[in-house]
């Protein structure tokens, strides 16, 4: 059969799962052959010896099953990362953070920064590309993210910028001046029902506590305490008030929120 063919027959399988099932049949046949787009494109009518493999990702795929977690890539900010089942796939929303976080940066020389949760390390790294002179502070309690995001940070050529620490929140953390904290921590209440695609994802990168907001409020108070002059968190749609209810209690009130792509609060800048 050929690429061709092979896209036609198996992207019919996943109807029910993408609204670009052509795309991700191609994605998987790249995958397979280790190959990328235009040597697809070059190749389209030639013939496919690997269908017995591509049948088996198309079929895992069909349960919802992330495909992320089958190419163990990710895109994020236009680049490419590598991601596991044990962190979190990048989400688009993500950016806005990051994009947050870089307005800021941008104008301060020699920038200490700390990331909370770092996972597949996205933030940390993109920050370090994107920041003249960035120093970075990653955090993760999960050894293997950690293994994960400083192998991103050499692919991405910034190793040098991030230190990789294992620590629940700033707890192995050194004493240090640092200008911001960032952190798209675990938001989502225990009981929430997941959709099925989600629920591939490690747990304990989504759920935040019984409300779901512990771990953000945890951020908080720790980051006033350290006297950290920023704080920018993603956070959950609809936890907006209760936070704002939270930095009264620090007085905190230089803040904004902003929204996500589909207009949803979706963080905050202190
Ligand atoms: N910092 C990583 C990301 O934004 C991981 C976040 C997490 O695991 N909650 O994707």
């Amino acid at each position: 059969m050929t690429i061709k063919e092979c896209v036609k027959k198996y992207s019919s399988l996943l109807k029910n799962t993408t609204h670009i099932p052509n795309k991700e049949v191609e994605i998987l046949i790249l995958h397979i052959l280790q190959k990328n787009v235009i040597w697809l494109h070059l190749n389209y009518n030639e013939t496919f010896d690997k269908e017995k493999e591509l049948k088996k990702l198309v079929k895992k795929r069909a349960t919802d099953y992330p495909l992320e977690y089958l190419t163990n890539k990710a895109s994020f900010y236009g680049e490419i990362f590598e991601v596991a089942t044990n962190v979190l796939i990048p989400r688009p929303e993500t950016e806005l953070l990051v994009e947050q976080a870089v307005e800021i940066l941008k104008d301060i020389p020699n920038p200490r920064v700390i990331e909370i949760g770092t996972g597949s390390g996205i933030i940390s790294v993109m920050l370090a590309k994107l920041i003249k002179n960035i120093k970075i502070v990653a955090v993760d309690i999960n050894d293997d993210a950690l293994t994960l995001a400083s192998k991103n940070a050499k692919k991405h050529e910034v190793e040098d910028k991030i230190t990789f620490i294992k620590s629940n929140l700033y707890e192995n953390v050194d004493k240090e001046e640092f200008i911001m904290t960032i952190s798209n921590p675990p938001y989502i209440a225990n009981n929430y029902k997941l959709p099925k695609n989600v629920e591939f994802e490690p747990r304990n990168a989504l759920f935040g506590g019984e409300i779901g907001d512990e771990l953000l409020k945890a951020i908080i108070e720790q980051t006033y305490k350290k006297d950290i002059p920023y704080l920018l968190c993603e956070m959950g749609y609809d936890q907006k008030r209760p936070l704002e209810e939270y930095f009264k209690k620090f007085n905190i009130e230089n803040y904004s929120f902003y929204k996500d792509y589909s207009k949803f609060d979706r963080g905050f800048v202190i």
